[in-house]
């Protein structure tokens, strides 16, 4: 996660954030499982200073409760966690003397406090389960790697610092400059003083956004929001901030507005004490009534315009779907005549067979070629040829009825399709197109009516008859049956209907 290069600067860096001994050997002290509080107390009070931090943070809104006069007391007021976490923090506190090139030091102290509060004071006010005094440390420590790539780096860290517009922006930034960001090299620095992973990783995990953070997980919820909770006195951009960490709060622990605003103003009355603890200088107060009242506008807003663009893309998707059925539908149809094309007319043979293999039931197949077409074509024209053919497709849809499928299949070529049929429905059908031909003109051209005649071939599938004439093996045998009566019809003089006969016989049924 750290990439080489930048791990063997931060190696040889002699000026990043450090602990003083007193505070390393608490850590050591508690890694040890046996270890007590009456061993820290005695270590803590090595260091005179450190210990009367101990005692008055015991003392302090951070814990509450009777005053306390001694730090063994202190200790068991606060706990073995709660004295590490306390001393972690003093302990990095007093890194305030460290260089104050490139960065601004001040952002990332008030950053560090206000978010350690913020954990504190969560804990107080909810019922939200976590673990306090881990969280605690985590969200003062979470910015730690900022102090590190700031000695390394100052003057292009500097800019960077300063060109980012939201801490989360810092973090982009930081990622495209060193390829890592200062939760990782927060983490790692945490490794190298010896704190335990359950902290590192809680550094490690600190700047996930609270939207990717299970909702089992309370510690890093409780840790991303600390954050965000710190942004509103840090950021020149106060509404945006608030607004983030309301919606933050709202979504991901359910902090209600009542209990949102309870919160800032208990943090807002808490740090000037607690700036003094840690000798830091106190945010300047803002005016949290306001910006919560602007951040609640701006929600409104900006939920009113997701479900305007959410409706817009709904809208976007129908019509996609509209045209893509239409173009679906196009895919199928014959441009001239608007039935079925051969592709098309060839997929419902095949559906239609497939029924017919599992029931009583049948498929009669026409085959219909119009007789002289090319002498039409000759006579009149091609577009008076696309005239009668479209003439055609309509008469024989009209005929067919609904429960058939008429298809388009070369040039002057047709097919009906007519499931349920037998040879005898099948005849009739042919006979009506017929009469129906015979009777009516087409169309007329030069006031002259022009009449076309057409040869069709018939042929049944009908598996249940046990009739071998109408057996056959698959949808494509069919067709050709049928295609061959018809060709057959032809050669007898063309304006004939013929059944397909295996023999080649085909017969019209009347001898
Ligand atoms: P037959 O009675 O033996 O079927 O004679 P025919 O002239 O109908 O058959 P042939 O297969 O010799 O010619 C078919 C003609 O159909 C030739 C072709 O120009 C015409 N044709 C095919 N497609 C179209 C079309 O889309 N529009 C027009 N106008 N004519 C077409
Ligand atoms: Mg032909
Ligand atoms: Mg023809």
């Amino acid at each position: 996660m750290i990439p080489a290069p930048l791990k063997d600067k931060l190696n040889n860096c002699k000026t990043l954030p450090s602990l003083p001994a007193v505070v390393v050997k608490v850590i050591e002290l508690a890694r040890q499982p046996n270890s007590g509080s009456r061993e820290l107390a005695e270590l803590l009070s090595q260091d005179p200073s450190l210990s009367a931090k101990i005692l008055a943070a015991a003392n302090s809104a951070f814990y509450g409760g009777q005053e306390l006069k001694g730090l063994q007391q202190a200790i068991n007021r606060i706990g073995m966690e709660g004295a590490l976490s306390l001393s972690l923090s003093f302990g990095l506190a007093m890194n305030k003397n460290i260089a104050s090139n490139g960065m601004d030091l001040d952002y990332f102290w008030k950053r560090s406090l206000i978010s350690g509060l913020a954990v504190r004071e969560l804990h107080k006010i909810t019922e939200l389960k976590f673990d306090v005094e881990s969280v605690y440390l985590a969200a003062v420590l979470q910015d730690i790697g900022m102090l590190a790539l700031n000695e390394l780096d100052p003057d292009i860290y500097g800019v960077i610092f300063h060109s980012a517009r939201s801490h989360r922006q810092l973090t982009s930034f930081e990622e495209r400059e060193y390829a890592s960001n200062h939760a990782v090299i927060g983490a790692w620095l945490g490794k190298s003083w010896g704190l335990p992973d359950k902290y590192t990783d809680l550094l490690f995990a600190s700047h996930q956004l609270p939207k990717e953070i299970p909702a089992e997980n309370t510690n890093l919820r409780v840790l991303a929001l600390s954050g965000l909770l710190a942004d509103p006195w840090l950021s020149s951009n106060k509404e945006m901030s608030m607004t983030l960490a309301f919606q933050a709060g709202q979504d991901y622990l359910n902090l209600d507005e009542h209990r949102f605003s309870h919160l800032l103003l208990r943090l807002q009355d808490q740090l000037p004490n607690i700036a003094r603890l840690f000798d830091i200088k106190a945010p300047n107060n803002i005016d949290t009534f306001n910006l919560l009242q602007d951040a609640k506008h701006l929600l409104v807003e900006r939920n009113l315009r997701m479900m305007q663009k959410m409706a817009q893309q709904q809208n976007e998707i129908e019509q996609l779907k509209k045209s893509s059925a239409r173009l679906q539908e196009q895919l199928k149809r014959d441009p001239l005549t608007g039935i079925y094309n051969r592709q098309h007319t060839e997929q419902e043979l095949h559906s239609y067979f497939q029924t017919v293999a599992n029931s009583a039931s049948s498929l009669a197949v026409v085959f219909i070629d119009l007789d002289y077409f090319k002498t039409l074509n000759d006579q009149h024209g091609h577009s008076v040829g696309d005239s009668a053919l479209k003439a055609f497709a309509s008469a024989l849809e009209q005929e067919l009825g609904n429960d058939c499928v008429a298809g388009r299949y070369g040039g002057e070529e047709f097919v009906a399709l007519m499931p349920g049929h037998t040879q005898e429905s099948a005849l009739e059908f042919a006979r009506r197109l017929q009469e129906y031909l015979a009777s009516t003109p087409l169309l007329s051209h030069n006031r002259e009516d022009i009449y076309i005649s057409a040869s069709m071939g018939i042929a049944v599938h009908a598996p249940h008859t046990k009739n071998s004439e109408q057996l056959f093996s698959d949808p494509d045998a069919l067709l050709d049956a049928a295609d061959k009566a018809m060709y057959s019809a032809k050669r007898t003089g063309r304006n004939q209907i013929l059944l397909f006969c295996s023999e080649g016989r085909h017969t019209n049924l009347e001898g």
